[in-house]
């Protein structure tokens, strides 16, 4: 089947915008009305046929599933288990969607983690979703292969998507600790952006000093400062994705583009 398109689906950081217990002007602004909420990081893929794969099942899988036009996922990709990026799996349960024969796709120790865990443990027991944990994978014309990226390993490990389809590739990279760290465990963020022709990266944090009085070391990503210091020459391929509702990037996203570089926008769409 060819035909394959991706489509952002939502480009904030795991706990969306406005964030919980967060009364910033940007949060503020969200609730009121006056700016627009943004949904946590997802990418949709949609085949010729209608076939809907969700990377990443977020907490607003209800509105992401529904912008593709599908009404159940044909399968999940899953980069990791933080919860802007899995507890989505339970609106496929029976309370909601109560679906049939889904794959989920991930590393074996995420395989392993819903599976022996409630409430996830009940979509495999009562056969509605199964795993699959292979690296690599077709998924009808269209192939898929997961990276491993170095990212708090807090419940299991954690990956990037990447997606060949006959007219580009696209990679899906909404968490890392730093590019040092990915570096050191023997890829170069340099050689996987330039491999791809659009690459959707980590962008949380804009800068250092951004969460105020608490300490960033809490939670790694790379700055987006350092990543454009970086990937300067390829910045037409970089899509900068997962930002944190302190990321002043929502509001002026110059520092970026005056640079070559992009801000993601949910509804834009790569032809694969
Ligand atoms: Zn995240
Ligand atoms: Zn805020
Ligand atoms: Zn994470």
């Amino acid at each position: 089947m060819t035909g394959w398109t991706a489509t952002v689906l939502g480009v904030a950081q795991d706990g969306g915008l406005p964030h919980v217990g967060c009364r910033c002007p940007r949060c503020e602004a969200a609730r009121a009305g006056r700016r627009r909420r943004e949904k946590a990081a997802c990418l949709g893929l949609r085949d010729g046929a209608g076939r809907v794969f969700l990377v990443d099942a977020t907490p607003d899988l209800p509105d992401q599933l529904h912008a593709t036009g599908a009404l159940r996922p044909a399968g999940v990709l899953l980069t990791h288990a933080h919860m802007g990026h899995y507890v989505g799996l339970a609106h496929l349960g029976k309370e909601a969607l109560g679906v049939r024969g889904v794959t989920i796709h991930g590393t074996p120790l995420m395989g392993e983690f819903l599976r022996t865990h409630a409430p996830w443990r009940s979509l495999f027991d009562e056969g509605r979703a199964s795993f699959d944990e292979r690296e690599s994978f077709d998924l009808g014309g269209l192939a898929a292969r997961r990276i491993a990226v170095p990212h708090r390993q807090e419940w299991t490990d954690a990956v990037a998507w990447e997606f060949r389809g006959p007219r580009a590739s696209v990679l899906w990279l909404p968490d890392i600790d730093s590019w040092d760290a990915w570096l050191a465990a023997g890829t170069d963020v340099r050689d996987v952006v330039r491999s791809v022709d659009v690459a959707y990266l980590d962008a949380t944090f804009h800068a250092d000093g951004e969460l105020g009085a608490r300490d960033m070391s809490e939670v790694p990503h790379p700055r987006v400062t350092d990543t454009m210091a970086r990937l300067a020459d390829l910045a037409p391929r970089v899509r900068l994705v997962h930002l944190n509702h302190t990321n002043p990037l929502w509001d002026d996203a110059t520092p970026a583009t005056s640079r070559g570089f992009r801000v993601a926008a949910e509804g834009e769409t790569v032809e694969l």
